[in-house]
């Protein structure tokens, strides 16, 4: 066993086991948080947050570098924990790491050019008044996390939330709260002087009590299912939440793609940490004439790959045994409605294994295909040309990522913008991760809101206009001794501009 519960002051009622989802062996245990546990956090984080946003933008600045920086120092025991708790091999809980290390040096370097005080233009009609925009923290955010990424996926929230000045209740997924608890008490070694970040641990109840809390936001990634239920729970408050949920990515690819390239790409983006990534490619869409050559290419590439929990295996288990069943189902399915299975098959599923499958000719109502399969699975189907691709790429109700292959640098730029996704990457998989400039989001069934990049701040904190009188206005309009002699010039003086100015708009 490697964790248990210290921090916070509630007396749980009830614990629950964190497992190795290879081997089953208890890696901790920690307390159901209830009602009262999770209010008294939230009450805790409101004096914490006072004391964080009092600091200057260089104060914070500096403690969040601090973080990152410990965190990197340790990466290698983090990332063992993450091996660990989620079963995905050390290299692959490294990466996550490290593009989360990004995004904490990101978001600490850019939050006070994003959101800090600056001056924006009064117009014409207010030229006497001094304008000023500025973003300030909301309070108290809730950060509600998933099991596949435990590390990338909340710092992407926790990480501009601190930045943007906010304390932070963090509830991670029943399934990872060890990693959560290194996350929390490795921000605590650093910023030991107020409990800015707090972990809370439990289930859904417990994520319930946090929508329902005091909070001020609920940063919430997980299913669309799940991300319904806390919606209508925020609803009681009026909390506003971001969604991050799941996608059902399409990856096309066009004629003169590198094929090779396309294979290498597409069987990582599938098959990595089992496929239970939210921007994994899920679906496959390549143009006629390279269809046959590329489905040799992916087909010999991912048959030389292995689950395991050993060092030497290309991806982990299943995380949660109860994805296996989703996974079946869908490779079922689209066998019975006449799908090929061109790699592996049911047969694959050897719990908590499943080694990859690559599905053909399925047809596009199939589970696998308008479902999220969250499974080490993909399914490849011919189209006329990248148009077609788009077209059935969109024919979704999710709107998450999304890859074009294309050697036609105009045609991919054109497909990129056409898919209705919140992220696209060209010639390579799930390169928008690892921008930190870059927003994260999607629509539709894959939530709203943003995380990462400025609109990650700014999603973290609330708009402040503020207006100085310079000078007294020529005319003061709002004003009961307005008289109707001040409107006349008034309304003079903004029929020249306006009509003046479209008037010579028109001309050019
Ligand atoms: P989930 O929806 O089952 O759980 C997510 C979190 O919500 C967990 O912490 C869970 O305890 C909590 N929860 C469950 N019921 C709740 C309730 N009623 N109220 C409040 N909280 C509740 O999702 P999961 O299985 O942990 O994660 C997998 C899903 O997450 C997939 O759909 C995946 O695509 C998605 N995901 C999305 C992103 C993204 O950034 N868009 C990133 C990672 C994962």
């Amino acid at each position: 066993m490697v964790a248990t519960w210290t921090q916070g002051q509630a007396t749980p009622a009830a614990t629950f086991d964190t497992l190795n989802p290879a081997t089953s062996e208890v890696i901790g245990t920690f307390p159901v948080f209830g009602e009262a546990e999770v209010g008294q956090a939230v009450d805790r984080a409101r004096q914490a947050a006072s004391w964080w946003a009092g600091l200057s933008w260089k104060d914070r600045q500096t403690r969040l570098m601090a973080w990152k920086s410990y965190i990197t120092r340790y990466i290698g025991r983090l990332a063992e924990l993450v091996h660990t708790e989620t079963g995905k091999p050390l290299g692959d809980a490294q990466l996550e790491i490290m593009l989360a290390i990004v995004h904490i040096d990101w978001a600490a370097r850019h939050a006070r050019k994003v959101l800090g005080p600056r001056r924006v233009r009064s117009g014409l009609v207010a030229i006497n008044q001094a304008s000023t925009l500025e973003y300030q923290p909301l309070g108290v955010v809730g950060v509600i996390g998933p099991w596949n990424y435990p590390v990338f996926t909340p710092v992407g929230s926790i990480a501009y939330a601190l930045a943007a000045g906010n304390a932070v209740v963090f509830k991670p997924s029943e399934f990872t709260p060890a990693v959560g608890g290194w996350l929390v008490s490795s921000f605590a070694e650093v910023v030991p002087e107020q409990p800015v970040l707090q972990l809370v641990t439990g289930g859904g109840q417990t994520g319930d009590f946090l929508a329902r809390s005091a909070v001020n936001k609920i940063a919430f990634t997980g299913s669309a299912a799940t991300a319904r239920k806390v919606m209508a729970a925020c609803a009681q408050n009026l909390t506003p939440m971001v969604a991050e949920c799941g996608g059902k990515d399409a990856f096309i690819i066009g004629s003169d793609a590198d094929l090779d390239a396309a294979a290498d790409a597409a069987a990582w983006g599938a098959l990595s940490n089992a496929g239970q990534t939210c921007i994994g490619v899920e679906r496959v869409y390549v143009v006629e004439n390279v269809y046959h050559t590329f489905l040799d290419k992916l087909s010999e590439r991912v048959s030389q790959l292995r689950p395991g929990e050993d060092r030497e295996a290309d991806y982990g288990p299943m995380t949660m045994p109860s994805q296996i069943d989703v996974v079946e189902k869908h490779i079922a399915d689209a066998l019975a409605r006449g799908g090929r299975s061109v790699v592996g098959g049911i047969a694959s599923i050897r719990r908590p294994f499943i080694g990859p499958v690559v599905l053909a000719d399925v047809p596009e109502e199939s589970r696998a295909v308008t479902d999220e399969t969250f499974g080490p699975t993909i399914t490849v189907a011919k189209v006329a040309d990248l148009d077609e691709g788009v077209r059935l790429a969109n024919d979704s109700r999710y709107g998450l990522g999304g890859t074009i292959f294309s050697g036609n640098k105009k045609a991919a730029m054109a497909a990129a913008r056409a898919l209705h996704s919140g992220m696209t990457a060209i010639n390579a998989v799930v390169a928008f991760a690892s921008v930190p400039a870059l927003p994260f989001g999607g629509s539709g069934d894959s939530g709203f809101g943003r995380i990462h990049g400025a609109d990650g701040l700014r999603e973290f904190a609330r708009p402040k206009a503020i207006t100085r009188q310079r000078m007294k206005p020529m005319v003061n309009l709002t004003s009961f001794s307005r008289t109707d002699q001040d409107m006349k010039k008034i309304l003079s003086l903004v029929t020249i501009l306006q009509i003046g100015r479209a008037s010579c708009r028109e001309r050019v």
